[in-house]
C-alpha cells in the first residue's frame, strides 16, 4: 500500500520541475542542511570481557536547520521549503 502511493505521487512530478539554484555561484546540485545544537546520545553495553558494543544512537535537533550551498556556503533559507517539498 505504501508503495503504491509513493508511486502515484511521483508520476505527478511533471507539475512541479523548476529547479532551485544558488544565487551566488548558480550551483543547482549540492546542497547542505546544516543543524545547529544537535545532541547526540549513543548507548553502549558493556560486554563481560570488558569490551563495549554500540547499542543504539539517538540524535536530538535542538537548534534550527538551515539549508546552504554545497558549493559556497550561501544561505538559501528563502528555498528551504521547497527544498522540504521536493525532498522524498
Ligand atoms: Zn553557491
Amino acid at each position: 500500500m505504501k508503495q503504491l502511493s509513493k508511486s502515484h505521487k511521483g508520476t505527478s512530478s511533471q507539475a512541479k520541475t523548476a529547479k532551485i539554484s544558488c544565487p551566488v555561484c548558480g550551483n543547482d546540485e549540492d546542497f547542505l542542511e546544516v543543524a545547529n545544537g544537535v545532541i547526540l546520545t549513543s548507548r553502549y553495553l558493556q560486554n563481560d570481557d570488558g569490551s563495549f558494543i554500540l547499542d543504539s544512537d539517538e540524535s536530538e535537533i535542538m537548534g534550527e536547520v538551515k539549508l546552504i550551498c554545497g558549493d559556497c556556503g550561501a544561505d538559501l533559507a528563502p528555498y528551504q521549503q521547497h527544498f522540504l517539498d521536493m525532498l522524498f
